[in-house]
């Protein structure tokens, strides 16, 4: 018999086998349903993922950048709504520095968290009123800066340690600043009932897997207050979220 595997979300133990995917084995929290691997992806393999030259993917970044400017200017809208006031804003896995720039234009002082060198070359290179920090949440170091809003999309799904990445994100807030979260929803009646055809099953880069009442209990946990769950009509969870 295995040891009883502890749910990084709720702390629960006993999560069960879920899916083999080649050869990487998930689990099932019983209490939260949060699915995650049972072995976390090691530092080296997200190094690959992250630090490598990717110049294929930045291509079509850029050939969207128009697009994606409109979406996140409406996001960036809406997290603003919440946020008391034009503060500090920080863009946790800010990419290309869309998100970055959106929020500049509402009056922040932005700042964007990304390990991915050539994605803070290009938004250094197209947003070079914000400042850029080439890093991991987990390693970065505010030299006592402190945000009243934060936008964290598609990112925590990727991080082997949940819990260590939401500190790193809630010690960096002001009380009362607003988090704006999304990642995929693996409960979501949408998503395709054969996991492996769901574009956000990824294992082992997504090695954490969601559901609305998961993510909830784990922010509740880590001392956030939900103020706006979104609804969402793909396979995602999209929240706004109060430090409390
Ligand atoms: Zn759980």
């Amino acid at each position: 018999m295995a040891a009883p595997s502890i749910c990084p979300a709720c702390e629960a133990t006993g999560a069960r086998h879920f899916i083999t995917h080649r050869g990487m084995e998930l689990l099932e929290c019983g209490s939260c349903r949060l699915v995650f691997m049972a072995e976390m992806p090691s530092g080296a393999v997200l190094e690959a993922t992250y630090i490598e030259p990717d110049e294929c993917g930045l291509a079509l970044v850029h050939a969207k950048a128009a697009s994606k400017m409109r979406r996140l200017r409406r996001r960036a809208r809406a997290l603003a709504r919440y946020a008391q006031g034009p503060g500090r804003f920080l863009d946790v896995g800010a990419n290309a520095g869309f998100m970055t720039e959106a929020m500049r234009e509402l009056g922040f002082d932005s700042h964007g968290v990304e390990p991915h060198p050539p994605s803070v070359a290009y938004a250094r290179e197209h947003y070079p009123r914000n400042s850029y920090h080439q890093t991991f949440m987990e390693a970065f170091e505010p030299g006592g800066l402190t945000f009243a809003a934060v936008y964290c999309s598609e990112v925590i799904e990727h991080s082997p340690d949940i819990n260590a990445f939401i500190i790193a994100i809630r010690r960096v807030m002001e009380p009362g600043a607003v988090l704006y979260l999304t990642t995929p929803d693996i409960g979501h009646w949408r998503r395709p009932r054969d996991l492996t055809s769901w574009d956000g099953f990824k294992p082992p880069s997504h090695c954490v897997y969601f559901n609305p009442r998961a993510l909830v209990g784990f922010l509740e946990r880590h001392g956030f207050r939900i103020l706006r769950r979104r609804l969402a009509f793909k396979p995602g969870i999209k929240l706004i979220a109060a430090r409390a």
